[in-house]
């Protein structure tokens, strides 16, 4: 029996796990569908399409979208049309052996297949056998496809993808493929195109952002151009690695008005040796060295980190290098996590997982607990100053407040107040803070 020839309105659902990247893919997709004649609805029982973008980066997420997919599955029992796909990382990482697991998915895709989606969704009207899209494509970078953005202050726009690192602990490079800058003319005209729709902020992403190379124009010159754009209040970009923060980019940073005081700054490890162990080709000395570059030379500066702790051959010693680094760092705030190990990466096939879980758990728990001591600190030294917020909207907890963001990306929490609506940047006097949140009152 064949699907019934699909019309050009067809309901279509996205539902994203993962990392920032597969939420601007997701909008790569919905753009990209919405232009071929879909409805996007945010009901999923209403979908005759849906599409789980997925992240491949922890067992435990995969094995959470699985569960999903089984869920969506059953509404396949009053929706026999429906078209059920599995998108993302997820999809490259396991390929077509996901069918084994779970054969009532229609399609899976992985992240250079998106621009065949509209045709294969038309192939399953002819054919019930489930269409793959897995290669990956060094020369996709999904030019003028504009995504459709949620609404709001901040718009995410892509500016390169995949990665060249290869850390032996990720599983990127193999599900996203090799790095590749977009050209920046295409870029700007996003950006242009953003400011033009009211965003007043852009994040630019990639996974090693700040790696991008256009011709001549490397990060720190797209940085400045994407900055001069009229209109966009506030730069930000994620996720820069150490080891391309060249001194022009601090200097962008330093002196550009829009780029926001605030880097994100993967660590990983405090350990020298186990940053070899890595491959992440920085020393703890040169990341140290770097952060009071960057200090130096942007007072104010937050800074953030992600740490792994428990990767292989981690001792008692490497363990103490990363908390007593975070005690001399003092980072604004830390994605933390225990090592697990994913099938396919280099650690996984060389190295041995030989932290005990027990013990890695004990890690962990002992720097949360450092890093929410020092995050309440520096929050604290806000108290009593003006930051400039730039307003998103009412606070999901209170309906009397509204919450924004300062440059260095801290959250702040205020009364409404008449006049002071989002989209705008109001001055705000920071009353009191948490590990988490900033306190105040507006002054307009
Ligand atoms: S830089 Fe390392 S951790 Fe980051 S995406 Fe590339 S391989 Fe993964």
């Amino acid at each position: 029996m064949n699907f019934p020839i699909r019309n050009r309105s067809q309901a279509l659902y996205v539902e994203t796990y993962g990392c920032q990247m597969n939420k601007s893919d997701s909008e790569l997709i919905v753009g990209l569908l919405t232009r071929d004649g879909y409805r996007l609805v945010d009901d999923v029982s209403r979908a005759d399409v849906i599409l789980v973008n997925t992240c491949a980066i922890r067992e435990h997420a995969e094995t959470r979208v699985l569960g999903r997919m089984a869920e969506l599955n059953h509404l396949k029992a009053s929706n026999p049309d429906l078209i059920l796909g599995l998108c993302g990382c997820m999809s490259q990482h396991l390929g077509e052996n996901i069918l084994d697991k779970a054969p009532y998915i229609d399609l899976v895709v992985g992240p250079d297949g998106y621009r065949r989606l509209p045709e294969m969704i038309r192939s399953l009207d002819q054919n019930r056998e489930p269409a793959l899209s897995l290669a990956l494509d060094k020369t996709e970078h999904y030019l003028a496809l504009d995504p459709v953005r949620e609404p709001g202050v901040n718009a995410w726009v892509t500016i390169m993808r995949g990665c060249d690192k290869f850390c032996t602990f990720c599983i990127v490079p193999y599900v996203r493929g090799r790095e590749r800058s977009t050209p920046h003319q295409e870029i700007l005209r996003q950006v242009e195109r953003l400011a033009a729709e009211g965003y007043r902020e852009v994040t630019l992403l990639g996974q090693t952002v700040n790696a991008y190379q256009d011709g001549a124009i490397d990060f720190a010159g797209l940085l400045q151009m994407v900055a001069d754009v009229d209109g966009i209040e506030r730069v930000r970009f994620t996720a820069p690695h150490p080891s391309h923060f060249s001194d022009r980019l601090i200097d962008v940073m330093a002196d550009h008005p829009r780029v926001c005081k605030h880097a994100h700054l993967p660590l990983q490890s405090g350990s020298t040796r186990i940053l070899r162990a890595m491959r992440r080709d920085y020393t703890a000395e040169e990341y140290v060295a770097l952060v009071s570059n960057l200090r130096t030379r942007i007072p104010g500066l937050a800074l953030t980190t992600d740490i792994i702790v428990g990767f292989c051959g981690e001792s008692e010693e490497d363990f103490q290098a990363t908390y007593d680094l975070m005690a001399a760092v003092r980072f604004d705030s830390a994605f933390m996590f225990k090592y697990s190990p994913r099938e396919g990466t280099a650690a996984y096939r060389k190295l041995a997982d030989d932290v005990p879980e027990g013990e890695k758990s004990r890690r962990l728990t002992a720097i949360i607990d450092r890093q929410k001591a020092i995050s309440e600190e520096r929050n604290r030294a806000y108290i009593g100053r003006m930051v400039e917020v730039l307003v998103e909207g009412e606070s999901k907890r209170d309906a009397d407040h509204l919450f924004g963001k300062t440059d260095t990306f801290k959250t702040v929490v205020f009364p409404k107040t008449a006049g002071v609506r989002a989209q705008t940047l109001v001055p705000v006097h920071i009353d009191r803070a948490t590990a988490f949140t900033l306190f105040g009152t507006s002054r307009r």
